[in-house]
């Protein structure tokens, strides 16, 4: 009997370490990058819908707000790929729960792309493979492969290119929100900007941190944490350093902003350091909302069938 519709759960990201090269003539950064996945999920349902509708699409949840419910979302694209590639019927409709925040460096448009993907292939029976659904993902966008894939992993290249990490232990996220995203481009432009005139090396993954995840040593990670495009995110944000300045007054492990910004991502202790750290950050006025979450976790998978 044919499935009428999956669910799909699928993580945000933090990047442990982001390297950032020097800028390539077609406009890109080769960048190499430690992602973790953490267990802040959105819940993306695919079902078929009647002939005739095409791609639908609905968002609710906490992070709903500003995304868009129609072919700009990459959940939308993902599934127009899925139905050109394959051949499939384009009577769907998607609906995403949002929990991931939005424009925050945590990838939750390349979550809901990877999702997507993930779905097409329980409901359709495709049998695709991990790696084949990384490659498709990859067409979509450079953070869409890790979603797929989840836990630690090294990407390099675009940061598509994935190799898993050996890793212990179980880390405590808490994640400062800005009420505002920054564009990713923009970041990207002013890191470039800031970097004007200086030799930049190639990206390089950085030992200190594969050997602190390889011992399961969350200090050693904590004062490993690094990202090239900090500085960019901060000088565009200037409020960013006064957030990163509390997690690290309140003894945060380590504190660093997560991807393209604005997110602060705060590594602690444990369960009881993240609830203060949380009070704190809720006091001091220079968030708009906290969240606590541990990594690293799965990847995009089926958590229901309809
Ligand atoms: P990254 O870390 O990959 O740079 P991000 O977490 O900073 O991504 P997203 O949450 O993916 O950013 O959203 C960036 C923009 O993409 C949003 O402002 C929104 O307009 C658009 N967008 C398209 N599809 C989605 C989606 N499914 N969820 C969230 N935003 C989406």
């Amino acid at each position: 009997m044919r499935r009428n519709g999956v669910v799909v759960r699928v993580p945000g990201k933090v990047n442990l370490q982001l390297s950032v090269g020097p800028l390539e003539v077609d406009g890109y950064h080769e960048v190499t990058t430690v992602f973790q996945a953490i267990a802040v999920y959105d819940d993306v349902t695919v079902r078929f819908a009647e002939s005739g509708t095409g791609i639908s699409i609905s968002v609710t949840g906490p992070t709903a707000s500003g995304v868009p419910a129609d072919a700009t979302n990459l959940a939308y694209r993902a599934a127009q790929l899925m139905i050109d590639l394959h051949d499939l019927d384009s009577d769907i409709a998607i609906h995403i729960k949002k929990e991931i925040p939005v424009a925050g460096g945590m990838a939750g448009g390349s979550a809901d792309a990877a999702a997507v993907i993930v779905a097409f292939d329980a409901l359709y029976e495709l049998g695709l493979s991990r790696d084949g659904m990384e490659k498709i993902g990859a067409q979509l966008g450079s953070d869409v492969p890790f979603a797929i894939t989840g836990q630690i992993a090294i990407g390099r290249g675009h940061g598509d290119h994935l190799t898993p990490v050996l890793a212990r232990g179980n880390y405590n996220w808490v994640l400062a929100m800005a009420s505002q995203g920054l564009s990713t481009q923009s970041v990207y432009n002013e890191c470039d900007r800031l970097r004007t005139g200086l030799e930049i090396a190639r990206p390089q993954v950085s030992d200190q941190i594969l050997q602190a995840l390889r011992a399961g040593d969350a200090i050693r990670v904590g004062k490993s944490l690094s990202n090239d495009l900090q500085a960019a995110a901060c000088s565009l944000r200037p409020a960013l350093r006064l957030v990163l300045d509390v997690g690290i007054d309140y003894g945060a492990l380590g504190a660093i902003v997560s991807g393209s910004g604005p997110t602060v991502a705060f590594l602690v202790q444990d369960e009881e350091r993240a609830l203060d750290l949380t009070v704190a950050l809720s006091a001091s006025g220079v968030v708009a909302g906290v969240i606590r979450a541990t990594g690293p976790t799965h990847g995009a998978r089926v958590i229901e069938t309809l």
